[in-house]
């Protein structure tokens, strides 16, 4: 007699953007011939890089003769594409090698994955608000405990607040935390942590034997010189943290399909000396991953080289300018708004401390403005919304246009 895994029961509410693609069709359902602006989703809209596009050719094209076919890959990802990451690294003043770097289609199957290489009772800390996937993917994994409706709270999880007053990056945990979750630059509230505040994290995990794992899919929004891109730039982080990184937001692979994880040599746990979480890794890898498509690995080298970065950089401005135009537009008519300076995320107060989900439905309704409640992303994300720069610029400046016209609370 097959039995289900119990704990997808336990998951709370839908998804946050389903609930949202919800809410909008019902209002267009209802408003024919209304055009909805959208500032919600996190998901690229600009075209590829040249050099990029070149990379990807030359992958498809290499498939066409017999000479340069090629099958199955290392699980682990082309040699070429993990020295080229790990020099992105050693750019850093971080030293990552060859072995470390786990190249994978792309961070959220490896921000889910990585947390079975752990104890089914470790305690977990995450950021509040967060990335759903570090919540449900322990929820899954049956660490959750019970959700509590009322607090929106799973009781075996450890909230860690990130508010207005701590510039929206949390304390270290008063109480023993194994897995630590942290974002940076974080979606949703767009504040990036120092090196100072990730050093506090780093210490507090190596004295607890405690794993960070770091999500760092937006570094290549910093543009601040001062802020770190990897926690590898704080001391002694390759021993409590691993990295997952992404191609997504960095050469618009949302569609296409590329990341990595640096699981470091050093990195050690309570029971697992230098070496064994990497290994554990690269177990897991080898047993339930094929290795990233060959096509998509030369993509991912040619973004990488000098062009291609110089390239994709360009796209990154554009997205930022985006960020700028919304900061500007929002922060004009009176909305205090926060974050979209060294990422793409813009963390916008709802006034007068309307509810996230009644600030949803204002804005879509007054000025057909789709954003994404900050509530969705945990209980300190109420009384925000979350606004995004992904977007053709003429849809964004429409959007701002559109708010600072109609909004009227
Ligand atoms: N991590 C964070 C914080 C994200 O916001 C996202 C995507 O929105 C991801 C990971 C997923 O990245 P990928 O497209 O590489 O799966």
């Amino acid at each position: 007699m097959a039995t289900i895994n119990g704990n997808y029961d336990k998951l709370a509410a839908g998804y946050l953007f389903p609930e949202i693609a919800k809410r909008a069709k019902a209002y267009s359902m209802k408003n024919p011939g209304t055009k909805l602006l959208k500032l919600g989703i996190g998901n690229s809209t600009e075209p590829l890089a040249p050099t990029v596009v070149a990379g990807l050719k030359l992958g498809a094209d290499k498939l066409a003769k017999a000479e340069t076919y090629t099958g199955y890959g290392d699980e682990q990802g082309d040699a070429r594409l993990r020295k080229a990451i790990a020099a992105q690294y050693a750019k850093l003043g971080a030293d990552v090698a060859d072995n470390e770097v786990f190249v994978s289609d792309g961070a959220k199957p490896d921000v889910g994955n990585i947390q079975s290489i752990f104890s089914a009772d470790c305690v977990v800390a995450v950021q509040d608000p967060a990335y759903p996937v570090y919540v449900d993917t322990n929820v899954i994994a049956g660490r959750g405990g019970k959700f509590d409706a009322a607090g929106g709270c799973y009781d075996r999880l450890v909230y860690m607040p990130c508010t207005e007053d701590n510039g929206f990056f949390p304390e270290v945990p008063k109480q023993k935390v194994d897995l630590i979750y942290i974002c940076s630059p974080n979606n949703p509230t767009g504040a990036v942590a120092t090196k100072e505040q990730l050093a506090k994290f780093v210490e507090y995990a190596r004295k607890n034997k405690a794993v960070i794992i770091f999500d760092a899919a937006y570094s290549q929004y910093i543009s601040d010189p001062k802020l770190p891109r990897s926690i590898y730039e704080v001391p002694g982080a390759k021993e409590c943290a691993i990295e997952i990184n992404s191609f997504s937001k960095s050469a618009g692979f949302t569609g296409v399909r590329l990341g990595w994880t640096i699981v470091p040599m050093a990195c050690v746990c309570e029971n697992a000396p230098a070496g064994k979480l990497n290994g554990m890794w690269n177990r897991r890898q080898c047993t339930f991953f094929n290795g990233a498509s060959n096509i998509v690995q030369e993509g991912g080298l040619a973004a990488l080289s000098e062009q291609g970065q110089k390239e994709c950089k360009e796209t990154i401005d554009y997205y930022m300018e985006n960020a700028k135009v919304i900061r500007e537009g929002f922060t004009a008519i009176g909305l205090k708004v926060y974050g979209g300076i060294n990422a793409p995320y813009l963390w916008v107060k709802t006034p007068k401390g309307i509810k996230s989900w009644e600030f949803f439905d204002i804005l879509l309704t007054q000025a057909h403005v789709v954003t994404t409640p900050g509530a969705g992303f945990g209980p300190h994300g109420e009384g925000f919304m979350r606004v995004s720069a992904f977007g053709h610029r003429l849809d964004i400046t429409e959007a701002v246009e559109s708010v600072k016209k109609n909004l009227k609370v």
